[in-house]
């Protein structure tokens, strides 16, 4: 099934434009997600895609059809969301079968079904149980069951893994790309959890404020991202932020020429986008940048070493340390003066001004 949204937008009663005239193609089989902060639109999006919100203009078409005067029930759309709402006085099967039962199966063929979808799940042992008797892990798949047993033609998730703990999360992450890959079923899945919505998408939709900021692959919101807003949504930790400054084509932080090759740009000054991977150290003085660690947070495999650049404390635009990952076996020693260098082809340019891209466009 297809999706499409065409300038909708969404103002509720007290003036707060919840989304405002965003456009989406979502297509066949596809898994999309909506990411952004928390109050940016991404449930209200969902439910104007249910129909469970009234949007105040712009349109909402499935398979081509426009349906903002069809009523949810007849959206073909199973809805998941993060808090369950399981009935608690019936059973996992029960709970599972009742859509069907009341769309007109017999209990037998609802049964038959719901046994099906409990074994991918993993259920099968647990559908006699009520709710109470189940882990929170264990009724978020219930839910995710029941939702399935519908053969729906498109989910819409909303935020459905956030009450798990982590280790769960991971789990429940995985089983849910498997059941896509399997199944190819359109899936609108809202998070703000970015390293989720990089791991389970096909797209990733990234919304501010109300509005679309990119839409792309994973690979492109993280390596060019649109604006500073995704570059540093995208990726943990953040993308480091550098003052820079254009002169002849040249790009220099500092005075010191970090990238030669920009002859289209035109003077003046300029944000600089290096990702945290993106940046070498090096040990002895050198004529290029310099700085010291302050400090280091181990991550297992990889160490953040956290720099204070020594020439010009405000170089940084977005914090107080250039953050640098650092592989675990290379040395580095707290209280140390490194060289800073940067992969000057991974390097983001963007607007001093506005924050937007003056490089995405060499996709
Ligand atoms: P998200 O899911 O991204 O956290 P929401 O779509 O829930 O964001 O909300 C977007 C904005 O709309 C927020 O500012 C929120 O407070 C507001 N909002 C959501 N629902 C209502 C409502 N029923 N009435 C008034 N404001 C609402
Ligand atoms: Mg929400």
């Amino acid at each position: 099934m297809t999706v499409s949204l065409k300038k909708l937008r969404k103002t509720f009663g007290d003036g707060t434009v919840a989304v405002n005239d965003i456009d989406l193609e979502i297509e066949h089989g596809e898994f999309i997600t909506l990411l952004g902060p928390s109050g940016c639109g991404k449930t209200t999006t969902l439910r104007l895609i249910a129909g469970l919100e009234e949007p105040t203009s712009g349109e909402v078409y499935i398979d081509g059809r426009k349906v903002n005067d069809v009523d949810p029930g007849d959206r073909d759309i199973a809805m998941v969301f993060q808090s369950y709402a399981l009935y608690p006085h019936m059973t996992a099967l029960e709970n599972m079968t009742l859509n069907l039962t009341v769309a007109g199966m017999t209990k037998e063929q609802a049964k038959e079904k719901a046994t099906e979808t409990a074994r991918t799940l993993g259920l099968e042992e647990l559908l006699d149980k009520k709710p109470g008797k189940l882990s929170g892990g264990q009724r978020q798949r219930v839910a995710l069951g029941r939702a399935m047993v519908r053969d729906p033609v498109c989910y819409l998730m909303d935020e459905p893994l956030s009450n798990l703990d982590l280790k769960l999360r991971e789990l429940m992450r995985t089983e849910l790309k498997r059941i896509h890959q399997q199944q190819k079923v359109t899936t609108v899945y809202v998070t703000h959890d970015q390293a989720e919505a990089l791991i389970l998408s096909d797209r990733v939709t990234v919304m501010h404020k109300g509005e679309i900021q990119q839409v792309g692959n994973p690979m492109e919101v993280y390596e060019h991202p649109a604006n500073e807003f995704v570059a540093e949504f995208i990726g943990s930790p953040s993308i480091n932020l550098l003052k820079g400054e254009v002169r002849s084509g040249s790009i220099l932080v500092d005075g010191v020429v970090i990238d030669k090759s920009q002859p289209a740009m035109a003077d003046g000054s300029i944000t600089l986008g290096i990702r945290p991977e993106d940046v070498i150290l090096v040990t002895g003085e050198s004529d290029g940048l310099m700085g010291k660690i302050e400090f280091t947070e181990p991550q297992g495999g990889i160490v953040h070493a956290f720099v204070k650049i020594e020439q010009d404390e405000k170089i940084l635009k977005n914090r107080d340390h250039l953050v640098v990952s650092v592989d675990v076996h290379e040395s580095i020693t707290i209280g140390a003066s490194v060289g800073i260098q940067f992969r000057s082809e991974r390097v983001n340019y963007f607007d001093h001004e506005s924050g937007v891209s003056l490089t995405a466009s060499r996709l």
